[in-house]
């Protein structure tokens, strides 16, 4: 469930992410009765099982069953809550095409959001985490060991998120921001899931790597993430 809106007296449009047919929209019809028969069900931060009846222009949902309620597990901390609202908020601009099968973005949501809700990581290493990987699975792979322009091998000391992630000295451009060798390794660590090295990292080290991270993301989305002006970052 990415997000929800009203459609008129007591239904709502409800947009989905779904395993086996990528991003849905679909009616749930009285759903914003205190009657209705589906309950909490239908709220973002949800994974459910559903039925839907084919419409002429929306589906209409039939029948919801709750597989897991990630919203326990986020609704009482602000920076996983907020953490969480970016992931759905990333899947749902990532994934634009309606009915286009995206089995790994939905992966990635439903396995990071579950990460997040059992709170033994950091939510921003989380949220970081999901960000590179979700942006490298829509085809925008950042790099942080080669230079990004020719190739060459690094670690190399310059950073541009419009030419691709690490540039050499030869390829840097102005403007290009020169991270810490700590911080790309550690966003190295974030994109690969190799927690062991994300556990170890230095609050400083995070942050700088947060903010090249927002940065990335930023370029590669048309307007920035409302959500992400809510992360402490
Ligand atoms: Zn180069």
């Amino acid at each position: 469930m990415l997000r929800t809106h009203k459609l008129g007296e007591a239904d709502r449009i409800i947009t989905l992410l779904t395993r086996h047919h990528g991003r849905v929209r679909a009616v749930a019809k009285g759903v914003r009765r205190t009657t209705s028969k589906f309950g909490s069900r239908l709220e973002p931060f949800t994974h459910v099982d559903l039925q839907l009846a084919e419409g002429r222009n929306l589906d209409t949902i039939t029948q919801a069953e709750t597989l897991t309620l990630f919203h326990a597990g986020l609704g009482l901390d602000y920076d996983r809550y907020t953490a969480g609202t970016c992931m759905l908020e990333t899947a749902d601009r990532l994934v634009v095409e309606e009915r286009e099968p995206s089995v790994q973005q939905f992966l990635l949501l439903v396995g990071g959001l579950r990460v997040l809700a059992q709170g033994e990581r950091s939510p921003r290493h989380v949220l970081d985490s999901f960000l590179l990987r979700s942006l490298s699975v829509a085809g925008y792979a950042p790099t942080f060991t080669h230079c990004a322009r020719c190739g060459l091998e690094g670690p190399h000391r310059w950073f541009n998120p419009s030419l691709g992630g690490s540039l050499c000295t030869t390829c840097r451009v102005p403007g290009s921001a020169s991270p810490s060798q700590d911080t790309l390794v550690l966003l190295g660590a974030l994109l690969a899931g190799d927690w062991g090295t994300v556990a170890g990292a230095e609050d400083r080290t995070s942050k700088e790597a947060s903010g090249l991270v927002a940065a990335y993301l930023a370029w590669h989305l048309d307007r920035g993430l409302r959500s992400l002006e809510y992360v402490d970052r």
